[in-house]
């Protein structure tokens, strides 16, 4: 959500700024600007995609050694020129670039606006800035030293970078809740929402913490504390390279991303499972295995595709810890006053590590005494910073918006932890241990294998492109999946989609079939296989178009199915990580023959920094 990049040193400073907004492009915004000192401030913004501002500016000259750059996702004002970024200071000295939302920004401009303050966007960014000018001017102070006193007032969660044209060689920049890493280069310095703008040029990076400000000029990088204490920046090194947030020949990232399964969850298991010795290792964990075993309650809290793996996670957490496991919208779970305490343990999924919903409702469970582990794919995130312990999905940079390996990843991490703490706690039999072990080795090698489908899939998603609404259905551990395959076709084909358990179809939804509706069924042969078979005779008997994901050899369920594409065999437990690639197949197949841009989706925003 929202890309930040600025850049200050020898370079040429536009085309770093310019070229890392194009690469911050996969997060989803709606305009994009950006602002360059060269005898005094230059500020051009455009609603629309970064190429469009880019042709506004060719030929304009755009030199500088300084620059910040931004693509907005609107929270407060529409999508339009005047509400871009950068906004400026009402002496049009103080440009400045916003992630996130200032919540208390009402009143903070009713002040302002009673001090004569004149406001040229709906924004709460501009309110903003014209604040930390206010406070500049009516304590004599400079623009760090504003910046430190109106940020004691702000509430909300912030990213903000300020060039001032009184002060040229320097970039202000502050963080609380959103991601800022900056790169340190030789006499030159990077700053960006995450590292995908910086890798290129330097492996050195800083991330700066909540309530830091960092004073950033070409060749020195101060970090300072909200009450003005200098920290010693603690520089890290990228594991990141170039190639991987490339999309490496394939049309689109979802499509590489899709490809890279068997790979990325590989990796997620690399160095922890050790099938052939029968053993298990999860440092990450380590010292909470005991806590889990034991959990009172296990909490999973999580938004959007990460909710659904969190699903999964119920029931195999549930069937081999057996401890008592509950998934909550990190959204809701927040702010319903939930009873959460010392003895529940909070597991916290999300991609980016940066989602906000959950970034908000790990820390009220966690000011409330609860253990709180965090499952995420960006190493050093915010969220794996205020976990007590957590285990990486280590699926590389995701860039698709609509999450696919990370998604995968994310099931074998929590298969992998519930697997650890069964063994622990003696849940379950060594013989079903050692078994789920040999079936997670093979996964990888399984997903390839249904990768394989991609041309069958591609077929299918002609047949049914032009349909109006889809209903996924699943039971059990495939329930969740169902809803994963929805989810996914709504985000890149726009293409209304429910998902349901496929025994609640009629208590409802089954009012909506008729020959036109396609039914994806994931009836994989697991414990509730005959039941689905008769689900499926249900949606047949109203005519319903019925496409059947089903495991290799089934003769049953392709004898009544419209369509079937058939995957390879799995425990139940470990399916979902198979059954779960056709439905990214076929919804990357039909967003494509509809001509939408499944990397950037309208609406959607990769990693969702705002509540
Ligand atoms: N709240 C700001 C706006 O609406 C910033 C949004 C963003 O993070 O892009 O302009």
């Amino acid at each position: 959500m929202c890309g930040i990049v600025a850049y200050i040193g020898q370079r040429d400073a536009y085309p770093v700024v310019l070229k890392g907004l194009k690469r911050l492009e996969y997060r989803g915004y709606d305009s994009a600007g950006v602002a360059i000192l060269n005898h005094g401030l230059h500020v051009y913004k455009k609603k629309g995609k970064v190429a469009q501002l880019e042709d506004f500016l060719t030929g304009k000259n755009m030199q500088s050694h300084i620059a910040i750059g931004h693509t907005r996702w609107a929270t407060h004002g529409e999508p339009c020129d005047r509400n871009s970024h950068p906004h400026v200071s009402g002496d049009g000295k103080l440009a400045m670039i916003h992630n996130g939302i200032i919540e208390n920004y009402a009143l903070l401009k009713q002040e302002l606006l009673n001090k004569g303050h004149q406001f040229e966007s709906d924004t709460d960014t501009e309110v903003l800035i014209h604040f930390i000018e206010e406070i500049r001017n009516s304590n004599q102070c400079a623009v760090e030293e504003a910046l430190r006193i109106a940020l004691k007032r702000v509430v909300g969660a912030y990213v903000i970078v300020i060039v001032d044209e009184d002060n040229p060689d320097t970039l202000i920049a502050a963080r609380k809740g959103s991601p800022l890493v900056i790169g340190v280069g030789k006499g030159e310095h990077f700053l960006a929402s995450d590292a995908s703008p910086i890798v290129e040029y330097t492996k050195e990076v800083v991330y700066v913490n909540d309530y830091e400000i960092a004073i950033v000029k070409a060749d020195e990088l101060i970090l300072k504390n909200i009450t003005n204490e200098r920290q010693t920046p603690y520089i890290q090194k990228l594991d990141i390279e170039l190639t991987a947030i490339e999309k490496g020949g394939f049309d689109h990232f979802m499509l590489k991303e899709i490809f890279e399964q068997p790979q990325t969850i590989f990796d997620s298991l690399r160095g922890r499972l050790d099938a052939k010795n029968g053993q298990l290792t999860l440092g990450g964990i380590r010292e909470y295995t005991d806590v889990l075993a034991n959990a009172r309650r296990v909490i999973i809290v999580a938004c959007g595709t990460s909710w659904h793996a969190g699903l999964v996670a119920e029931y195999m957490i549930e069937e081999l810890c057996r401890v008592p496991v509950e998934v909550e919208y990190a959204s809701e779970f927040r702010y319903r006053n939930p009873v959460v305490g010392p003895g529940d343990v909070i597991i916290a999924v999300s991609q980016s590590g940066e989602t906000a919903d959950t970034l908000v409702a790990m820390e009220s469970a966690k000011a409330q005494g609860a253990i709180i582990l965090g499952v995420c794919n960006v190493v050093g995130s915010s969220i794996a910073r205020l976990s007590h312990a957590g285990v990486y999905t280590h699926a590389g940079p995701e860039i698709g918006v609509a999450s696919t390996k990370a998604f995968t990843a994310q099931l074998a991490v929590l298969c992998l932890i519930g697997l650890k703490v069964a063994i622990e706690k003696g849940s379950i039999s060594q013989q079903r241990f050692q078994h789920l072990l040999d079936e997670l080795q093979d996964i990888p090698e399984k997903v390839g294998l249904a990768l394989k489908l991609n041309e069958q899939i591609k077929q299918v998603a002609q047949k049914y492109k032009d349909a109006r609404d889809f209903l996924y259905l699943g039971r059990g551990y495939n329930f969740p999946v169902a809803l994963e395959g929805a989810l996914k076709l709504k985000e890149i084909s726009y293409i209304h989609a429910e998902g349901y358990p496929a025994a609640e179809m009629k208590h409802g939804p089954i009012a909506l079939v008729d020959e036109q509706l396609p039914v994806v069924f994931v009836a994989t042969r697991d414990s509730f296989y005959e039941k689905i078979v008769s689900n499926i005779q249900e949606i047949k008997a109203r005519k319903g178009k019925v496409i059947a994901i089903v495991t290799e050899g089934d003769q049953i369920i392709p004898a009544m199915a419209d369509d079937v594409i058939q995957v390879p065999e799995a425990d139940e437990l470990v399916s979902p990580i198979i059954s779960v690639i056709p439905l990214q197949l076929l919804a990357y197949h039909i967003g494509v023959s509809k001509g939408y841009d499944v990397d950037k989706p309208r609406n959607l925003a990769k990693s969702v920094t705002v509540e």
